[in-house]
Formats: C-alpha cells, structure tokens, sequence
C-alpha cells in the first residue's frame, strides 16, 4: 500500500542541511509510490521549498509564524503538531541533528507514537518498514520494524543516500499559517561561532586532532589540510579538555556522531568514547606515532609517525595534485 511521507526540512544559514535530502530519500522509499511531503518552519524562501522537490518531495508546505523564525521545541513542535493533524501523513522522517534529537520525542510523546532514533538504513519489505541502527556506542546494530501507527524515524547524515538534484521537477508549495501559543521560552538573538562553514555532523571529509596536536597553534596544519581537502576540522575529548580547540568540535560518544567519507585522525590515541563517534566513516587514516595505538586497530591506512612532519607533508603533495 502506498503512504504519504513527511519530512521536516531543516535551515542553517539560508541552506537546505543535506540531511533534508538524505530524508527525502528515505521518505521515498517509505513512501512506496505514493507522497513524500516536505514540511518547511518559519520565514524561508520559495526556493527553499522548490529544492526540496528538486531533491524528489512531490509538495512542501511552509509553516509561517513570527515565533519560528529561530528555533524552539516548543514552537516547532507545535506547528508541526498542526501539520500532522491536518495532512494525517502515515510516517514523519527528520534528520538526526541537535534539532532533529530535540524535536522528534516531544513529537512522538504528543502522539502516543513510537520512534526509531539515529537510523542509518532502511528497508521495505511488504508492507513492513525496518529500520537499521547502531547500539553500544557502534559496536553492533538492531533492526527496528515498525508494526503500527506514525512511522517516525530520525535518520544519521551522511548514510542514506540522496537524489541527484533534478531542476525539471516541480510541485506545488503552500504556505500554512500556523497557530502557535503559550511558548516558555523566545529566541532574542543567535550568536554563530565563526568556523570555515563545513558543518562537521555532515562533513564528506574530516581533519581531527587529538591531545598529540599539543596546543591550539597546533590545530593550524590540521586547518590548512582540511581547508585543501574542503572538509571541517573535528578533534578527541583530549583535545578539547586541554583547550587546544572548541567542545562543539568534539567527536565521539558525548560529542558529535560523524559518518564523513575520509576521516583523518591526527594525534588521536583512538579511545572507545571517540571510536564510538567515527568509527562508520568510510575510509579512516591514522597518522600516530606510537605503533601500538589503539586507532590503528580501526584504521583503513596507518601512518606511523610525527603529525608534525606528516601532515605538511600531506598538505605538499594534495597541493601538487591539485595544481
Ligand atoms: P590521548 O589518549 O592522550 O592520545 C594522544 C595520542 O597522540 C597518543 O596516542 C600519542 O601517541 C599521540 N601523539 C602524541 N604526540 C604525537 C605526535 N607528535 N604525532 C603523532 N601522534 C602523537 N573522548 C572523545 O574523543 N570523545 C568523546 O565523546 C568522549 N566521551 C567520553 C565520555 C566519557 C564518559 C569518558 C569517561 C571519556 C570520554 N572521552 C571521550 C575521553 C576518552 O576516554 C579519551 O580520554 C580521549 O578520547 C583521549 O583523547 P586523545 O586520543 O586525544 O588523547
């Protein structure tokens, strides 16, 4: 039987996330023929909207309000609570991001629904939806089938694959005024860190450091690689702890969960609080120089030796390739 999907499209900066269109992607699948509808919140752009269909949504409604032009669980679950109500969709699909982890339980307890966190597959079989995901910090992975009612699920950026974007797709956009009251708490003003504006939870390739960099002038070569490669600068607890760089940039069970293609780890002694963040990236290169490191166990490509001499090196010769 065919389904109608919706899928919460989220902005950063004026951009669609990838993640948005990652869950297009499942919604599709979920959908099985039948309508994936995108769900925009606050003051966003038609062309926002249309990307969604260029990404494989059949419609987008935009969700207007003053109240959600920033955003606050409170607000955001209440206008997507209206939307639920009024579209009746049979699966609700949101990125696992800060506000995709936020907003999905406050949803689901509002409608008595299960929901399937932290997806990183799935697939249909029948009329059955099963969901695939990591438990144990990575270490192993539990199917989910989702037997009844809402189809909820938050899915991991960067592991379900999104459509090629087709520019002769189109569908109609709607916007819906929604009603929204009694809020805790209002957003005033938000204050963005400065960074080179990959955003790490969905970087294709990541530099990290670990406690090994030594200080924070010792992030600089590790910036200038990921800045060659376009990719962001991730780093251990160890590093963060020594305040040789930022918390938000911390990787691991109690930091940021990463599924990049290339994870660079540099000076990183490979702990199981931070395998436990990277340990789904594609392809993992250990640059370390004790030979016994734990990272090397879960490396693809080790490199024996001093981060200092072997990531200027890296920078010489992904230079001379690129000229
Ligand atoms: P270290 O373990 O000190 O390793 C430094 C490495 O650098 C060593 O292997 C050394 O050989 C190498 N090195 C030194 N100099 C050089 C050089 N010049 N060139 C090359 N290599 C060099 N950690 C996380 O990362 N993320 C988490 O989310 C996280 N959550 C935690 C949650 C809990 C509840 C607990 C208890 C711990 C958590 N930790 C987390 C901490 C974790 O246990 C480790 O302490 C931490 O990951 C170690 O960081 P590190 O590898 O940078 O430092």
């Amino acid at each position: 039987m065919t389904k109608k999907v919706l899928v919460v499209g989220e902005v950063r900066q004026g951009e669609l996330r990838n993640v948005s269109f990652e869950a297009i992607a499942a919604a599709k699948q979920i959908s099985d023929g039948g309508e994936v509808v995108g769900l925009l919140l606050g003051n966003v752009s038609d062309s926002l909207a249309n990307s969604m269909i260029q990404y494989g949504a059949d419609r987008v409604i935009i969700a207007k309000h003053t109240n959600l032009d920033s955003y606050t669980s409170d607000a955001y679950s209440q206008a997507i609570f209206q939307v639920l109500q009024e579209e009746e969709p049979d699966g609700l699909i949101v990125g696992h991001t800060s506000i995709g982890k936020d907003i999905s339980p406050r949803i689901a307890a509002k409608l008595n629904s299960g929901l399937v966190s932290d997806a990183i597959s799935l697939e249909v079989i029948g009329e059955q939806v099963i969901f695939t995901r990591p438990i144990y910090s990575g270490k192993a992975f539990e199917k989910k089938m989702v037997t009844d009612g809402l189809i909820m699920a938050t899915i991991r950026p960067n592991n379900i694959q999104a459509f090629q974007k087709d520019e002769t797709r189109s569908g109609e956009v709607t916007t819906l005024n929604v009603d929204i009251k009694d809020l805790r708490s209002i957003v005033k003003d938000v204050v963005r860190k400065a960074t080179n504006g990959v955003d790490l939870s969905e970087a294709k390739i990541i530099v990290a450091g670990g406690r090994g960099v030594k200080s924070k002038d010792g992030f600089k070569p590790l910036e200038e690689l990921a800045n060659l490669l376009g990719g962001a600068v991730g780093a251990s607890r160890g590093a963060c702890d020594a305040h040789y760089c930022d918390y938000s940039l911390q990787i691991g069970q109690t930091g940021k969960v990463v599924t990049p293609d290339l994870y660079i780890a540099c000076g990183i002694s490979g702990a199981i609080q931070h395998i436990a963040g990277m340990s789904n990236a594609k392809v993992i290169v250990a640059i370390n120089k004790d030979p016994e490191a734990n990272i090397f166990s879960i490396a693809d490509y080790g490199i024996v030796g001093d981060l200092f001499e072997v990531v200027p090196l890296l920078i010489e010769e992904f230079k001379s390739v690129a000229v």
